[in-house]
């Protein structure tokens, strides 16, 4: 005979204050780990939890789309070295944000996912729940880690783990699963608070062993055209000082990967930003520091000189040798590695050809002073091209260092990247590794809220409309952010053309790269309160841009380029199975 008394359906209020709930010690929880912040949109199981959070001082900045709170909760955890953290809602809600904590493991940033998620029985069962779905293993495999917390009293562990699993090691996205059952369990307060723990080194140093950077040092010192490739995990560990003194005292030069732009002034003399195919070919020892020899460095192959050989310095040992053999990998997080490299440098000789760093010199003055053409042959283009646009851009970004660059887009990623010179480390946010679109405004968002700097955020129009909607959140949070959308009226481009021939299946349907030439994204801009313009010349953009940095208050600019402006691809229209030819990337 059945005896279990069935679980009550209306979940019982504590007793306060002797008694508390489980989504109070998870807020409490957040809290003692040092989680100030944290980016979401509630609902069923969450909403009580993050009045809760909120009660306890935890900024929350609420969204309109969860990805996009993901993608603020990963630019926090980039810029600021600790975890950022998302909240989402069960089912749907859980899936939108998954797709930014993937994205933050891709591209080695630290964040938690926070979801609610469904009573377990049903779900196990397969029998039918509210927004049932078995959420942890859908997360397993996709993210650095992934756990479940089913009692109030695991709680605090759970928070410690997913923290130590998100910043230790190699950074990524952990996914922390609390069901709806642990969420409104009730404990003694005393109980909970006695269980509440603060991890001691959650970022533990890891010293690379003497042999491996004897060896790193050696093979430094016997190139004759060395160079120093700093990726976003150089950026990431905010150890700026020594990597410019290694750049420095050993005089090699330096090429930035698109988000350690600005590590080194993007001018400084050994700067070799314009000296990409120089290094790939010619370089005989190049020194990888946070940077992973993937597909945006040809995985090491094609171009690349064949006798050249590689340090590498990371502190995932599973990276190296992972696309082509490296000669001396150095393990270890940045920090410690540089401290051993930089005091055991004054032992090593270094041969390096003098004539290499004045070439790389001559060849980066040929191609500014050629690409500075670029931007001035466009100058008085109507309608503006991206150039034209960038032409009036550059100076005023370039003028207002501080200022956190966002970018995503095809041709306005790749144009606006090489236009802008960045002076500040950790000033540029972009898409990454992944090379996906739709990060803009959540990304704009984290970059504001977590370092207190203004934002601009360029933005092509198809990349905008991914996040569009979550400028209405700069906006409820009086951000200091101006978003500049470049429209040329699609994907790639505006004059996407199908069949003109009436009876033909495509005839008069908008191709597939076709968007909106004439939306007046500006519009959107004032439905929601923030300053905005329509800006059609060089002269309104420079004027717009200035006002809207300076006002450190929401804004947004709609930039009228032209249809044709910009190419299939950008710049890797090689990757695109039309014009695909023997390269493989
Ligand atoms: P980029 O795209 O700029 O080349 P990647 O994301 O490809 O940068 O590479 C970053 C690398 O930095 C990853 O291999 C990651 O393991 C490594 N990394 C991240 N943080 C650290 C750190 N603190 N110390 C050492 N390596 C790190
Ligand atoms: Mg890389």
């Amino acid at each position: 005979m059945a005896t279990t008394t069935p679980a009550p359906t209306v979940p019982q209020a504590p007793h306060y204050p002797e008694q508390v709930t489980g989504m109070y010690i998870l807020a409490r929880a957040l809290q003692k780990v040092g989680v100030d912040t944290m980016y979401g949109l509630v609902g069923i199981p969450v909403t009580e939890f993050a009045y809760l959070a909120q009660e306890q001082g935890i900024n929350f900045v609420s969204f309109r789309f969860e990805q996009q709170a993901g993608m603020a909760a990963a630019t926090h955890g980039y810029l600021t070295g600790k975890p950022g953290v998302l909240l989402t809602v069960s089912s749907l809600g859980f899936l939108n944000g998954l797709t930014a904590t993937i994205n933050a493991t891709v591209n080695c940033y630290p964040m938690i996912q926070i979801s609610g998620s469904s009573v377990r029985e049903p779900i196990d069962l397969e029998q039918g729940t509210y927004e049932g779905l078995d959420q942890l293993n859908v997360a397993k495999g996709l993210v650095k880690a992934a756990y479940r917390v089913n009692k109030p009293e695991d709680i605090p562990t759970a928070v410690v783990r997913a923290y130590r699993a998100a910043v230790s090691g190699r950074p990524g996205g952990v996914y922390l699963d609390v069901t709806t059952p642990c969420m409104g369990a009730i404990m003694n307060r005393a109980d909970a608070e006695a269980l509440l723990e603060t991890p001691v080194d959650p970022q533990p140093a890891m010293i690379p062993s003497p042999t491996s950077v004897d060896r790193a040092l050696q093979l430094l010192a016997s190139a004759k055209k060395p160079a120093i490739l700093l990726g976003k995990g150089a950026a990431f560990a905010q150890v700026d000082d020594k990597i410019k003194k290694l750049v420095e005292t050993t005089g090699i030069p330096y090429y930035p990967m698109s988000m350690a732009k600005g590590l080194l002034p993007d001018n400084h003399p050994l700067s070799a930003l314009s000296c990409r195919s120089e290094i790939m070919e010619q370089s005989d020892v190049v020194m990888l520091i946070g940077a992973r020899l993937n597909w945006l460095l040809s995985r090491g192959h094609g171009k690349w000189n064949p006798n050249g050989q590689f340090i590498q310095l990371d502190i995932d040992p599973q990276e190296i040798d992972c696309n082509r053999h490296i000669a001396a990998p150095v393990v270890g997080d940045i920090s410690s590695s540089l401290d051993a490299i930089l005091a055991n440098l004054p032992d090593y000789k270094l041969q390096m050809d003098p004539t290499w760093v004045p070439y790389l010199q001559g060849v980066t003055k040929e191609k500014n002073a050629k690409f500075a053409t670029r931007l001035t042959a466009n100058a008085d283009k109507m309608p503006m091209d991206h150039w034209t646009a960038l032409g009036a851009i550059k100076p005023i970004i370039e003028g207002n260092p501080d200022v956190i660059l966002v970018n995503e887009g095809a041709n306005t990623l790749d144009d606006t990247r090489d236009a802008i010179d960045m002076s500040l480390p950790r000033h540029r946010i972009d898409c990454a590794t992944w090379a996906i679109m739709g990060m803009g405004m959540g990304s704009s968002v984290g970059a504001a809220v977590a370092t207190g700097k203004s934002v601009v955020a360029i933005e092509g129009d198809s990349a905008f409309g991914f996040s569009g909607m979550d400028f209405s959140t700069i906006c409820r949070f009086k951000l200091p952010v101006t978003v500049v959308i470049f429209n040329n009226g699609g994907i790639y481009n505006g004059i996407g053309q199908n069949m003109a021939t009436p009876g033909e299946p495509s005839y008069g349907k908008p191709a597939p790269t076709t968007l909106d030439i004439n939306a007046r994204y500006d519009k959107m801009g004032e439905a929601f309160g923030a300053k905005s313009y329509y800006v059609t010349t060089p002269a309104e953009l420079s004027a717009a841009l200035t006002e809207a940095i300076a006002s450190k208050a929401p804004a947004l600019i709609d930039v009228q380029l032209a249809a044709d402006s910009g190419k299939e691809s950008g710049h890797i229209g090689y990757l695109n199975p039309a014009s695909l030819q023997d390269v493989i990337v």
